[in-house]
């Protein structure tokens, strides 16, 4: 696609994470791959204030180009491109019950079969690290391993798919499945859905597709 296209979806879509209620002021940012690398929501910048030209595009050694400086979490969007040939859209929010969840050190586990979603039968939750750093990529990176969303401990959530617009269904499917699990604890733990059952929903889950 156009990257004066591809600019402009990226500012839509992060425009619509905040209205969604998703995310809050300049918290999370948003990614799209192009070319040899991937354009940016800039860094500390309110979405409602970005205009195309502040999209950031920064190549895979960490180049920058642009009239501002890129998410800081950069090198998370960077290192998920890398690792996962089929994640087009990167985008990572501080959702209330995600955060919620992650600031409780807790994964999500397989209480709901659409859990499978993200590729497994849990969403993990990484170790806390300081935002912005490599440390926080890497274990960002070992959370995800095999899936397409994690929990961010003390933090957020992150979640990759094909394009824009998918990203922000699956990070709209995940903080949903937080709130429910939050809800469900208010009573008790709910019981988890069998290994093989998840199994066949993963399986199913490969041919629900529009
Ligand atoms: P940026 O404004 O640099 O994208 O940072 C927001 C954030 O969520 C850091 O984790
Ligand atoms: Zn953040």
């Amino acid at each position: 696609m156009i990257e004066s296209v591809l600019r402009q979806h990226l500012l839509a879509i992060a425009l619509a994470m905040n209205n969604q209620g998703l995310n809050q002021g300049t918290s999370g940012n948003i990614s799209v791959r192009s070319g040899e690398g991937f354009l940016i929501t800039p860094s500390a910048l309110a979405y409602e204030q970005c205009t195309p030209a502040d999209v950031v595009w920064v190549d895979w050694s960490g180049q920058a180009t642009g009239n501002r400086k890129p998410s800081s979490e950069w090198r998370m969007h960077r290192d998920i491109y890398r690792h996962y040939p089929q994640a087009s859209a990167v985008l990572h929010a501080h959702s209330l019950y995600c955060t919620t969840l992650a600031c409780l050190e807790r994964s999500i586990p397989a209480f709901h079969y659409m859990v499978a979603m993200a590729g497994g039968d849990s969403i993990r939750c990484a170790p806390y690290a300081t935002f912005g750093t490599q440390a926080l990529s890497d274990v960002v990176i070992e959370a995800l391993d095999d899936r397409c969303a994690a929990l961010l401990g003390h933090h957020g959530m992150i979640c990759f798919a094909a394009d824009l617009d998918r990203v922000l269904a699956m990070a709209v499917e995940v903080e949903t499945l937080a709130r429910i699990y939050l809800q469900a604890l208010q009573v008790a733990e709910p019981p988890g859905l069998p290994a093989e059952e998840m199994a066949e929903v993963l399986h199913r889950f490969k041919d629900y597709k529009a």
